[in-house]
């Protein structure tokens, strides 16, 4: 680009259509709540509208334009709409999305130092940005990964490591000498823990779930009694990981307690609060995220709900030399002068390419400052206890979980008549129904067996317009419900 000679778009071509691009963003933002926020489309309606085959020749930026619109956004669950409020919302903001185009514009590769000195130094920043952001203990020292199952999957793999039992040289296959290595999780746990399991050849064998009370935080005397078990069988608890904000209901495990046994018996404790982390930043949950700095290492995910487009994962370890010595693998061809004096990240973890994403979290944390991202999550905590007042002076509707945070478990409750199969058919309905208006999107969870409705607040454009809608179509749908059920 920028040279006639060169292969890439013109200047004039790419100022052009980089102008209509930006306009198409900022009216697609602006207009979200004119599309649905779940397309009424079947698993294959899209592949049937993109041809076979690449063209031959070259398609105009118009055209691309055109079906950029009508092939793709319409066909999209929108994130960015304010009434999705399924899982747990990943919005990006304006800062954000102007970041990630000057990411992919510099397109640097940060796998070392040299490669790509800025970006490596701003991350390092950006680590001690979030950590202060978050009141995380100045012991810790960060790392940015694509996603929280990425972050846990490192944090597993050096709390393996500090087990030093040579698994980096000799493996785990076909070791006599090697005894079943246990992770112990709840089960509300994500799977990315399993699936860290799987991918560190560990298995799932090595994973015992310890049950949880009637809040779903973990059973504290059921894990020490599992873990004084394993030990005496001569099994060797490899860590244990424990959840603020665990994915169903957001429930909060005993961290100050599991923190101390994990302390005192020198085991490795991680920290999953991939979501609700950035609740940290305000102090009046310091309360909740306080014993956190007890831990060995910890993820919170910016992508989750401080506005940083997906992905951005952070995490925190006390020990980050045990990251380099189960990952640091130097081939010649990137050996430079200022290894000694200089990070280079491809020591710490899997991956040696690296994109730019602490750019992203820079610009969303200089456009909001730190006042104004605790605004936002602020609301969305009053806006979440609003609707948890809704549902319990509902005479229909029950809550099914505690609301640490801005997630409400609820379904409506079952009449006389109703068996359990009856109740979970009228709510998987009930949640369809409201999801076809095509103004919020809900998904649910399962409790207790019991099928529960989940209601998220933490995108950045919804407001209480939205969860008064929410409200309102709710109901609508609980009355349509209700009547069509009767005759
Ligand atoms: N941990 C928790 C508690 C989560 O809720 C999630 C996803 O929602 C994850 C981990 C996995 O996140 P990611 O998609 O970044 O891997």
């Amino acid at each position: 680009m920028m040279n006639n000679k060169s292969n890439d778009m013109s200047k004039e071509e790419f100022k052009k259509h980089g102008y209509e691009f930006i306009d198409w963003i900022a009216d697609y933002i602006d207009n979200i709540e004119d599309y649905d926020v779940l397309p009424k489309i079947n698993p294959g309606d899209i592949k049937k509208q993109i041809p076979n085959s690449p063209p031959n020749a070259k398609d105009g930026f118009d055209t691309i334009l055109d079906d950029v619109e009508n092939k793709i956004a319409r066909n999209l669950t929108h994130w960015n709409h304010p009434g999705f409020m399924a899982y747990f919302n990943s919005t990006s903001s304006g800062p954000g999305i102007l970041a990630e185009l000057l990411s992919s514009a510099f397109n640097i590769n940060g796998m070392v130092w040299k490669s790509a000195p800025a970006s490596v130094e701003l991350e390092e920043r950006m680590i001690e940005w979030l950590r202060e952001f978050l009141n995380i203990s100045n012991e810790f020292t960060g790392f940015i990964y694509d996603t929280a199952s990425v972050s846990t999957m490192h944090a597993i793999a050096a709390a393996r490591e500090n087990l030093d039992l040579n698994i980096r040289q000799s493996g785990m296959s076909g070791r006599k000498d090697l005894p079943l290595l246990r992770i112990y999780i709840s089960d509300q746990t994500h799977s990315s823990v399993e699936k860290s399991a799987l991918t560190l050849g560990l298995g799932l064998a090595s994973i015992k779930k310890i049950g949880t009370d009637e809040n779903f935080s973990m059973n504290f005397d059921e894990l020490k009694y599992e873990i004084e078990q394993d030990q005496s069988k001569g099994i060797i608890p490899l860590c244990v990981v424990a959840t603020i904000g665990t994915t169903s209901s957001t429930a909060i495990d005993p961290i100050n307690e599991i923190a101390l046994l994990c302390n005192h018996k020198k085991i490795w404790l991680h920290v999953d609060s991939a979501h609700s982390g950035v609740t940290s930043s305000l102090p009046e949950l310091n309360n909740i995220f306080e014993a956190w700095n007890k831990a060995d290492s910890i993820v919170v995910n910016p992508h989750k709900w401080l506005f940083v487009p997906i992905d951005l994962s952070a995490l925190y370890v006390k020990n980050a030399d045990l990251l380099k010595r189960a990952f640091s693998l130097s081939a010649e061809y990137l050996k430079t002068e200022a290894d000694d004096v200089a990070i280079n990240y491809m020591d710490y973890g899997i991956q040696l390419g690296r994109r730019f994403r602490s750019i992203k979290l820079w610009f969303v944390f200089r456009y909001y400052g730190t006042d104004g991202l605790r605004k936002i999550i602020s609301e969305h905590l009053k806006l979440g206890k609003q609707f948890e007042k809704w549902i319990d002076d509902h005479n229909v509707l029950e809550k099914l979980a505690p609301v640490n945070f801005s997630t409400i478990c609820f379904r409506a409750k079952a009449n006389n008549s109703m068996s359990e199969d009856e109740l979970e058919n009228f709510n998987k309905t009930l949640m369809d129904n409201i999801n076809s208006t095509g103004k919020i999107f809900l998904t649910h969870t399962k409790l207790n067996g019991k099928f529960v409705i989940r209601l998220v607040v933490s995108g950045i454009r919804t407001t209480e317009k939205h969860t008064e809608l929410a409200k309102k179509i709710i109901d609508e749908e609980l009355i349509k419900l209700i009547e069509s059920s009767r005759v």
